[in-house]
């Protein structure tokens, strides 16, 4: 890595000073996600590992251009999303460069006819999930953290939602992938419903946590919004009984959206 005044000062002059920041609250903002050890460090004060730069790119442009910048001068760089993530995957733990991607949000087209939405990466579950709804669709991905991840993250984690047992988990979402690469080229993935020759490459990039790649943008399957909702509750005498029950019902094709299973604490605190 050159000396970090002198590639610092060259990002901030690519980008300008409203997409960068070397402040310090921003850099302790980046230096952890929600990985527990992490947050018993900052419970202590401590901050072991920070960005030497945190960048807010607008356009897939620029994220190729500080990628293909970052990868020539040897510099580390972490993509963000909403930063939840419990694994310490967006803990920039050589320093560098920690890239932002939430101001790439937007919603590029939502295909009524084949049921898919085409969205950039940095948009936070939730406004998405609403844009949908909006429409008279679902996307059907309801992580818990659905209010504070990205798309991105959830593409970069394989993440798993409430209702996966309908909808599927984010990796059986996926129709396609923008994918900025490590030398500020684009791959783009086919669109389509299936392919029958050649290696899968969503699934290749898919829960890479941002070590291959930084997903530009995605297009999805969407459902349209269910007329119906039932709900249903029941008790076992046991655990281990209740276990079985899941089981059995899982096992004879019986595949409700969401399907919990509580011990006495968990059914108190519920
Ligand atoms: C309260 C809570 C509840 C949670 N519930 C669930 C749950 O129900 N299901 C579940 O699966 N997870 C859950 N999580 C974990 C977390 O929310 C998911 O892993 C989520 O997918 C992370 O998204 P994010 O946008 O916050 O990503 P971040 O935490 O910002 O990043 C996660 C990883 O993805 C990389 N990354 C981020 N954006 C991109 C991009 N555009 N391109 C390439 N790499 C990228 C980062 O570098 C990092 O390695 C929960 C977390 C919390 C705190």
């Amino acid at each position: 890595m050159k000396n970090s005044k002198t590639w610092i000062s060259q990002v901030i002059q690519m980008l300008g000073p409203h997409k960068t920041s070397t402040e310090i609250p921003d850099k302790i903002a980046y230096s952890r996600d929600m990985w527990p050890k992490a947050l018993l460090w900052q419970r202590k004060g401590d901050y072991p590992f920070h960005p030497d730069l945190v960048v807010w790119p607008e356009n897939e442009d620029e994220v190729c251009k500080i990628l293909e910048f970052c990868h020539s001068h040897e510099i580390p760089i972490v993509p963000w999303g909403g930063g939840s993530g419990v694994c310490g995957g967006a803990i920039p733990v050589r320093g560098g460069l920690v890239m932002d991607l939430k101001r790439m949000n937007k919603i590029l087209h939502i295909d009524r006819k084949s049921l898919l939405v085409r969205s950039q990466t940095g948009i936070m579950g939730e406004i998405l999930e609403r844009s949908l709804n909006q429409e008279g669709l679902t996307l059907g991905h309801f992580p818990s953290s659905i209010y504070c991840s990205t798309l991105g993250g959830w593409l970069a984690t394989r993440a798993a939602g409430q209702l996966s047992s309908l909808y599927g988990k984010i990796e059986d979402m996926v129709s396609s992938l923008r994918i900025a690469l490590p030398s500020g080229r684009i791959l783009e993935t086919p669109s389509g419903p299936k392919s029958s020759t050649g290696p899968d490459f969503n699934q290749l990039f898919l829960g890479t946590e941002g070590t291959l790649g930084i997903f530009t943008q995605a297009e999805l399957k969407v459902h349209p919004l269910p007329e119906h909702r039932a709900f249903l509750s029941g008790t076992f005498s046991n655990l281990e009984n209740g276990l079985e029950g899941i089981r059995l019902l899982m096992q004879n094709g019986l595949r409700p959206a969401a399907l919990r299973l509580y011990d006495g604490l968990d059914t108190l605190l519920a």
